[in-house]
């Protein structure tokens, strides 16, 4: 595997175990990443995990890492040890098993954004950027298809990261571009879209972001006709060449005649 230039140090300062944020069950298998933010303003890295800490065998909420303006925190072992679940989504959620095939909790690293007005902005997204490409990077994960939000999964009780993300002026669109971008950096790879992979010209793809469907042209200027959630699952009747997404192409043609990016979906 090559190498990945580490920006940031991460501190860890794992939960005491075995408590109730803390079971220490091993993740057998990670296989993507849930963002969140913290979705209190101003409260920090240390912050949060000295509460968790304090009120460990209280509640079972957890995440691996909490990101602010100076820190990376590992609260439950992820990048720092051998990785073991945290109680980032409600097990109840289906999304997740739609998705990926698996309950976030047992297979996913939950990255907690800190923000507010106190809060650096540009600083701790530049961390909390680094961090989820490193992930990716670790586990050998595709940064385009492996990261969801917390908000995607839980639609009816969660808003984050969108939430934390817009206060620090970003939107969820731009977070993922920006970590393919981190990636392609920190892993040194021109980007990952060298691998050109020619899909079959018919089919079905499942959504994996809240995605646009545009009419006339593959382009991002295209007028939006309608935005589907994750998981959905559409036919295409065409692929062709569009407007770069992220160094990425290839579009797809639905069966009504608009087009979506191909890097928002997964085939199937
Ligand atoms: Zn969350």
């Amino acid at each position: 595997m090559s190498q990945f230039t580490i920006k940031y140090p991460i501190v860890s300062r794992y939960l005491t175990t075995p408590s109730k944020r803390r079971s220490g069950k091993i993740i057998p298998k990670v296989v993507f990443i849930v963002a969140h933010d913290t979705g209190n303003p101003n409260s920090t890295a240390k912050g949060n995990v000295s509460y968790y800490e304090n009120s460990r065998d209280e509640m079972s909420a957890s995440a691996h890492l909490f990101v602010d303006d100076k820190e990376i925190i590992e609260c439950v072992p992820a990048l720092t040890g051998t990785p073991e679940k945290a109680w980032h989504v409600f097990y109840n959620v289906t999304t997740d098993n739609q998705l990926y095939g698996v309950n976030a909790n047992d297979a996913a690293i939950g990255v907690e954004y800190c923000y507010g007005s106190k809060i650096n902005a540009d600083e701790a997204y530049k961390r909390y950027v680094w961090v989820i490409a490193f992930i990716c990077w670790k586990f050998n994960l595709d940064p385009q298809k492996a990261i969801t939000g917390h908000c995607f999964l839980d639609p009816t009780r969660k808003t984050d990261p969108v939430t934390g993300l817009m206060q620090s002026r970003r939107t969820y669109e731009q977070l993922l571009r920006d970590v393919v971008a981190e990636y392609a950096e920190c892993a040194g790879e021109q980007s990952l879209n060298t691998v050109t992979v020619v899909p079959p010209k018919t089919g079905k793809v499942k959504a994996t972001v809240k995605l646009n469907i545009r009419s006339g042209s593959p382009s991002t200027r295209a007028a939006v006709v309608n935005v589907v959630p994750p998981g959905t699952v559409i036919d295409y009747t065409d692929v062709v060449q569009g407007d770069a997404v992220n160094g990425n192409t290839t579009w797809y043609k639905d069966t009504n005649g608009n087009f979506f990016w191909s890097g928002g979906v997964v085939a199937l």
